[in-house]
Order: structure tokens, then C-alpha cells, then sequence
């Protein structure tokens, strides 16, 4: 996932890359919401050109992650599609103040502002594999879900309400026609 600089042109160069299962153990946190593998490589297309001293890298990470949904807990393949775009100029002399920053420039080449759309670069050659890690926790879904309009599991009962109602869902929708039945009935008898 590597770029050099003199490579590149004010013309675009087009780059393809597949970050797989050892890339995503390598970059990707480990924690109860990232899949421990991937089933195939994520792709990503890459077009990279100069603007005078500045680097113009933009493209699309494509691929699915197996994830649990946060409704009804099944696993599914969230599908992603996320477009990136970062400008990186020359770092020259400066130092990024925060040391993640300073560690990167010094071992990627490369470190991002605040945002991940702009950063420095330093050096003949640049590693992208940190930056498609920013790009896939841009694309992570807060709030996993394996389809709009998911049920989910019923909260009494834990039934997944994809597959078949429960009755507690009945119990619920009766129980204010209910007690206004008895309201009504209590009213009936006094007025007897
Ligand atoms: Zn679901
Ligand atoms: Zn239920």
C-alpha cells in the first residue's frame, strides 16, 4: 500500500489495493464491534496527482464486514461504499504536535490533520495502510443494523420479532383497551 512520490504527476495515476484479514489485525483496533476477520479483502481504487508541491490522493473503499446487528443481534454483511479524498502538502521542517501524529509522519511518510481530509507528507515514499484504516472507521456504522425496518428481539421475552410476533406485543397493544373496559364496567355496575 505503498506510493512514491516522484511516481506521481499532475496527470492522475490510477492505483488498486486490497487490504485483507492480516491487514485489518494490523490496523483495525480489536473490540467486541470489528469482526476478528475478513471474509474477503476490502477494495480500494485509488487516483493520486500533484498540485505543484501538494499530493491529491482521492478514491472509493469498497467491500462488505461481517457485523452483528444491534437490533436483533444476527450477523450480517454491511455493505460499504465510502469515498475518501485527502490533500497532504509537504511537511518541510514542522513537527504535527500530537506524538500519534509525529510517529506517523516519521514511519507512514504521511499524518492527518484533524480532519482526514488534509495532512503532511515527508520523504520519497508513502504508506497508505494507517490512512484506509481512518477511512474505514469513517465508514463504520454507529448503529449496525442488518436492514431498515429490522424488528429486532422483544425486550420481554428476547423472541426475534423478524421471525414471528410474540404475544407480549399483544398482551401490550390490549392491556389500555382493557382497563378501559373495566372502567366501563365499573361505571355499568354503579349505575345499576
Ligand atoms: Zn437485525
Ligand atoms: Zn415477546
Amino acid at each position: 500500500m505503498r506510493i512514491l512520490v516522484d511516481r506521481l504527476s499532475d496527470t492522475p495515476t490510477e492505483f488498486s489495493f486490497e487490504a485483507d484479514t492480516a491487514w485489518w489485525r494490523m490496523h483495525m483496533r480489536p473490540g467486541p464491534e470489528f469482526p476478528a476477520e475478513l471474509e474477503q479483502p476490502l477494495r480500494i481504487a485509488l487516483r493520486a496527482h500533484t498540485m505543484g508541491e501538494d499530493l491529491y490522493f482521492e478514491g472509493t473503499l469498497d467491500g462488505t464486514l461481517p457485523l452483528e446487528c444491534g437490533r436483533c443481534l444476527a450477523r450480517y454483511r454491511h455493505s460499504l461504499h465510502e469515498p475518501f479524498r485527502v490533500v497532504l502538502e509537504p511537511s518541510g521542517a514542522r513537527v504535527p504536535a500530537d506524538p500519534e501524529g509525529a510517529r506517523a509522519l516519521e514511519r507512514d511518510g504521511m499524518c492527518l490533520g484533524e480532519d482526514v481530509e488534509t495532512g503532511w507528507y515527508r520523504g520519497p515514499e508513502i504508506e497508505l495502510a494507517p490512512f484506509f484504516s481512518e477511512v474505514v472507521a469513517t465508514a463504520l456504522p454507529l448503529q449496525p443494523v442488518c436492514r431498515e425496518g429490522c424488528a429486532g428481539l422483544c425486550y420481554r421475552c428476547g423472541g426475534d420479532r423478524n421471525l414471528a410476533d410474540c404475544d407480549c406485543a399483544e398482551v401490550e397493544k390490549s392491556s389500555p383497551f382493557a382497563v378501559l373496559e373495566k372502567l366501563r364496567v365499573g361505571r355499568t355496575e354503579g349505575e345499576c
